[in-house]
């Protein structure tokens, strides 16, 4: 497996053309901390080159039949899959995950492109039934225009194909930011889009620094939305940017997901489910469970599951075979988790597994947590109220069904909630209750391409995925046209 790329990925995709940089940036390997290879360090004015490509390549591109645009999305798919090994081992390497789910991730990708070059053909315009004799009118679909496309670490290739995908199935051109983590697995999968023969300028990509780069698309009025999955403060950042020019924005941002276990769940499930779910991504998920909400009857239970499987995850590497959890992707995220985990256990928490950092000889050896469980978590602890983004499963016990459903409602955010119940009505009760814009019962898994994904509250605005996240990268246009 290769471990160092060097100058294989340090160019940024503009106007077709690959441009090398003066000034490049290092991408770290999360699992060793060394260098794994370089990419540009781009600021404003590589940024203002890609928007000026973009908009000279949007009006044509747009007015291409939905079915010419497909061919090339399909040809990207089908690019991508042929090489599916070789993306997956770049994306594990750089993002830390372990090699299966990277090749899951890669899969992932070809499927969310090819829903979309499908769905690009049913962007169906309206007519409405007029007011006046001799009228019609009528409702069209048009590209919103260009776009730029900011995306996470976490997710580097998947969240990538949400965006691109239908923006261009939509008609639009773009400039593409990926996470200063992951830049490399970003221009690994757009030098198999531009493989394709795509017009150029439709697809640009600019890797260095966020404020530069982002500031320069918000400030930019040709650029006529911005799509950002990430944090909260950074969605907050670019709404207010984009205040200044009434930019369309689609924010895909932060959670503190809930999964509440009844008393009448199927417990094995619920294990199965928590365990699937929390410890994904090394728990570097957007909608990932960050508080367990057990009935007290079932509280003992659950948590001798839990610990009995949690206790032996293999913490390595990606690469490493049988690697079911690997580092942490950033330092900084490392130390969130620890200072959270410090917090709760200064306050009262039980560490039933983990619960301290991985360290080799003395020394940090790359951004290694252990898989953490924690009992008797409640509300004063500081990780009931922020996104631990980490391996931690803290467990909090209830009894009343609307008091827990208040408590976990209790928080700006309102990504995603998980429930486990047998009782019909109870399901209908929590449906109803949750303040999130994506719940699973009896289940944990959500991402599907034709699914609308998103949040409510400072979770975001806008949603990723199925018709509605190609409706994100079209305006309407209304016409009454009088005919005599
Ligand atoms: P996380 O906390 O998940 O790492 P961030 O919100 O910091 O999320 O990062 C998500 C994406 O936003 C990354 O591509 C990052 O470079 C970018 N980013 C960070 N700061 C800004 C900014 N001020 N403007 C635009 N993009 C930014």
């Amino acid at each position: 497996m290769k471990t160092f790329y060097g100058n294989e990925y340090n160019f940024s995709w503009i106007d077709g053309k690959k441009i090398e940089s003066d000034h490049s940036s290092e991408v770290i390997n999360p699992a060793t901390g060394q260098s794994i290879g370089l990419v540009p360090d781009g600021g404003a004015k590589l940024t203002l080159r890609a928007i000026d490509a973009a908009a000279q390549a949007l009006p044509s591109w747009s007015k291409l039949t939905a079915g010419t645009r497909a061919g090339y999305l399909l040809d990207w798919a089908d690019r991508v899959i042929a090489d599916k090994e070789a993306l997956a081992q770049l994306l594990s390497l750089e993002q830390g995950k372990p090699l299966d789910e990277a090749r899951g991730e890669i899969e992932g990708v070809a499927v969310y492109i090819r829903w979309y070059a499908e769905e690009g053909k049913r962007a169906y315009g309206e007519i409405i039934p007029a007011s006046r004799p001799g009228q019609q009118l009528m409702v069209f679909r048009e590209a919103i225009g260009v776009v730029g496309l900011i995306t996470p670490a976490n997710f580097p290739a998947a969240i990538l194909a949400t965006k691109v995908a239908p923006a261009l199935a939509a008609g639009c051109s773009f400039v593409l930011k990926p996470a200063e983590q992951t830049p490399m697995i970003a221009i690994a999968l757009l030098s198999h889009l531009m493989a394709t023969q795509l017009p150029a300028g439709v697809a640009n990509l600019v890797t260095g620094n966020p404020e530069e780069i982002g500031g320069t698309l918000s400030a930019d009025p040709r650029v006529r939305k911005i799509s950002f999955t990430g944090s909260t403060e950074v969605g907050k950042i670019l709404m207010r940017q984009a205040a200044d020019n009434v930019k369309r924005l689609t924010l895909e941002l932060g959670g503190n997901a809930p999964v509440v276990v009844f008393p009448d769940a199927d417990l094995d499930k619920a294990v199965d489910g928590i365990m699937g779910n929390k410890f994904e991504n090394c728990g570097q998920v957007c909608n990932g469970i960050n508080l367990i909400y057990v009935h007290e009857d079932i509280h003992q239970a659950l948590v001798e599951k839990l610990a009995e499987r949690i206790k032996v995850l293999k913490v390595a590497a990606g690469s490493e075979p049988g690697c079911q959890v690997g580092p942490m992707i950033d330092p900084s995220y490392l130390n969130k988790v620890e200072t959270l985990v410090n917090d709760a256990v200064m306050k009262g928490a039980k560490v039933l597994a983990g619960g301290h950092r991985i360290v080799e000889d003395g020394y940090h050896v790359g951004n290694f947590y252990a898989p953490t469980l924690l009992d008797g978590v409640h509300e004063e602890m500081e990780l009931t109220r922020k996104e631990i983004f980490g391996p931690v499963a803290p467990v909090l016990t209830f009894t009343d069904e609307s008091v827990v459903i208040e408590r976990c409602n209790n928080t700006p955010y309102g990504l995603a909630g998980y429930v486990y119940t047998r009782d019909a009505a109870r399901m209908f009760r929590l449906i109803a209750g949750l303040e999130v814009g994506n719940l699973a019962v009896n289940g944990t898994s959500l991402a599907n391409p034709q699914t609308p994904f998103g949040g409510v509250k400072e979770s975001g605005i806008g949603r990723v995925g199925g018709r509605q996240g190609l409706e994100e990268y079209m305006e309407l246009k209304y016409v009454a046209l009088t005919l005599e």
